[in-house]
């Protein structure tokens, strides 16, 4: 059995559902809301990168993972908005920018 197939499938239906919860929020709570969530959620990174940053013990892996969680959410309802095609395209067009600005050997 081709599992590259199956793989391909599941990645595709767990874009779909993400896509459709992420419509869902919006529609639920409007564009407004989820952008003060996103400013909450950057903050709440903010700081435990910030307490990473100290050694604190509140740093943990866990805890650090479950912000980025959070955040990764709110940037998934950013594509929706904005919509995946403009921002995937301006995402690898920055890769490429940092690999020639910091000199990156990619193989
Ligand atoms: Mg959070």
């Amino acid at each position: 059995m081709d599992n590259s197939h199956r793989t391909d499938t599941e990645e595709l239906n767990n874009r779909s559902y993400s896509l459709r919860v992420c419509q869902a929020l919006l529609d639920k709570y409007g564009v407004d809301a989820q952008f003060l969530k996103l400013i909450e959620e950057c903050n709440e990174l903010s700081r435990i990168a910030a307490k990473k940053l100290m050694r604190s013990e509140e740093a943990t892996a866990d805890n650090i993972v479950h912000e980025i969680v959070d955040v990764m959410v709110l940037i998934s309802q950013m594509h929706v908005i904005f919509g995946r095609e403009i921002l995937s395209k301006l995402y690898h067009a920055k890769l490429q920018e940092l690999v020639v600005i910091h000199e990156l050997k990619i193989e």
